[in-house]
């Protein structure tokens, strides 16, 4: 059985990051509060979410 749930999510933040902990059924994201890093993007592709975290593998 899928380990997703509905949990409260931030407001207007959807995230495709299916094998993220934080992850909900709905695509959005149930962190408290997420941080996105790299100082140093120019693509989208070079930021990412300091908050992901896989499913697992982190205990809090
Ligand atoms: S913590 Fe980051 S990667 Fe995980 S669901 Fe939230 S926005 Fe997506």
């Amino acid at each position: 059985m899928s380990e997703k749930k509905h949990h409260e999510t931030i407001h207007g933040v959807a995230c495709d990051v299916s094998g993220c902990k934080y992850n909900t059924i709905d695509y959005k994201c149930s962190a408290n509060k997420i941080s996105v890093q790299n100082e140093r993007a120019s693509t989208k592709g070079e930021t990412y979410c300091s908050t992901f975290c896989p499913r697992g593998t982190c205990s809090d």
